[in-house]
């Protein structure tokens, strides 16, 4: 519930008090030839086709940069699948960007990974989903993509490229961590992101069939040390990042650095977000096809939300955090309550907090195979619109606790 005593309506920071982005998260594409069942991109990717064309990116690259955005990441969906990649990487090394391409590696050939470092890409980041071949087949739903991503892998840096490998952690892949490690080892990984899944987009779907139990992260955290031991006897520079999953905290994330503070995504099909995730949130956002990028960042109430702290409940604008943590993050607050207003759950401070705690002490008790992992593909995203429409009368404004999520696990 909101709170009554916080002025909801709609308080505006003055732009003088708001600093310009510093990064720019471009997500060229939701289209993309793996099925995660814990992609982070919207469960309606599909309502969302209608992506911008090459001049209209070039433009929110130049307008961007004005801005004062330095940093620059290409992802999707699969940004591979854009023709005019290198054009735009070369475009964002004219304005200055530090460019980072974030991808699959299905796509991706050695003479493309030429092409991009030829245009001034400064960047690549390859994901994997698990250790062995069969079980990466089964998260990606794809027979080639596995050792397609090796390939490439060991061909970014041959081009000359740090070799930076991602794996999204969960039940089913946490237990092969130590495979993992080895493998990337192996491969001559110099920086490796072991980065539990967070619960959005798909991975809030499947979030039953993705929950590690307990014991898991300890056993998994505690062999990311054994390795960071071995490799360090053994000389080897290859760093080891461990993310635990935020609902295992006892503090929230200063999630993007607080809301509109240095972070703006823009979608697929110009839709202008301070997150990748917020498109879920039930609130509209401004599109760069209508308005600048100045007026979004500065002007629009979407941005200007959750800016400061009048927006805060009483718990938060009462606490000393307020400022650090910015009441944590919105969608994961909205996800799991209902309200987007509300003090994220992962604070042990949050009168919901127990909620976590529950789905914890859950999902240790059941077996994974009790909940299916739900594959992210068109058909299962158009199913679960068309069930989101039932479930509101036809009408296409979700309310609040409506969630394609909730309505689809219902
Ligand atoms: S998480 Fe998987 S399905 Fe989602 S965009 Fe990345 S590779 Fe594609
Ligand atoms: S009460 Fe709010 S501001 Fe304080 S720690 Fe929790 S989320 Fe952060």
């Amino acid at each position: 519930m909101n709170d009554p005593t916080v002025n909801q309506s709609t308080f505006k920071p003055s732009a003088e008090s708001t600093s310009p982005p510093l990064w720019l998260l471009a997500e060229l594409t939701y289209r993309c030839p793996l099925q995660c069942a814990y992609c982070s991109n919207p469960l309606a990717f599909t309502r969302y086709q209608n992506e911008l064309d090459s001049e209209a990116w070039f433009s929110v690259l130049r307008q961007a940069r004005a801005m004062g955005a330095a940093q620059l990441g290409f992802s999707g969906g699969e940004p591979l699948i854009r023709q005019d990649l290198e054009a735009l990487v070369r475009e964002a090394r004219t304005l200055g960007f530090y460019t980072n391409l974030l991808t699959s590696g299905v796509g991706l050939t050695a003479q493309r990974v030429d092409a991009l470092a030829e245009a001034g890409l400064d960047h690549i980041q390859i994901s994997l989903q698990a250790a062995d071949p069969e079980l990466a087949q089964v998260l990606a739903g794809s027979a080639k993509a596995h050792a397609n991503k090796l390939a490439m892998a060991k061909a970014v840096k041959a081009a000359g490229y740090p070799m930076v490998l991602n794996v999204v952690l969960h039940r089913h892949n946490i237990d092969q961590i130590g495979e993992l490690i080895a493998l990337c080892d192996e491969l001559g990984a110099d920086a490796v992101e072991l980065a539990n899944c967070q619960y959005y987009g798909w991975a809030f779907l499947n979030r039953q069939a993705l929950m590690p139990t307990r014991e898991q992260l300890v056993r998994a955290e505690a062999e990311t040390n054994r390795w960071r031991e071995t490799l360090a006897a053994r000389g080897r520079d290859m760093s080891l990042l461990f993310v635990v999953p935020d609902y295992f905290e006892q503090a929230p994330k200063a999630c993007m650095g607080g809301w509109g503070s240095i972070f703006m995504t823009v979608a697929p099909d110009g839709a202008v977000l301070p997150c990748h995730s917020a498109r879920e949130l039930p609130m509209a956002f401004p599109n760069v096809k209508e308005t600048s990028l100045q007026d979004i960042w500065y002007q629009s109430d979407a941005f200007n939300r959750f800016r400061g702290t009048q927006w805060m409940p009483t718990l938060c604008q009462q606490c000393d955090e307020r400022d650090k943590d910015h009441g944590g993050c919105r969608c994961q607050a909205y996800l799991l309550t209902g309200d987007m207003n509300a003090t994220d759950p992962v604070c042990q401070h949050s009168p919901q907090h127990g909620l976590l705690e529950s789905l914890i002490a859950e999902n240790a008790q059941s077996a994974p195979e009790q909940a299916p992992l739900i594959p992210r593909n068109a058909r299962q995203s158009k199913q679960l619109q068309t069930k989101q429409l039932q479930s509101q009368g036809g009408s296409a404004a979700p309310s609040p606790r409506q969630t394609p999520e909730l309505i689809y696990r219902q």
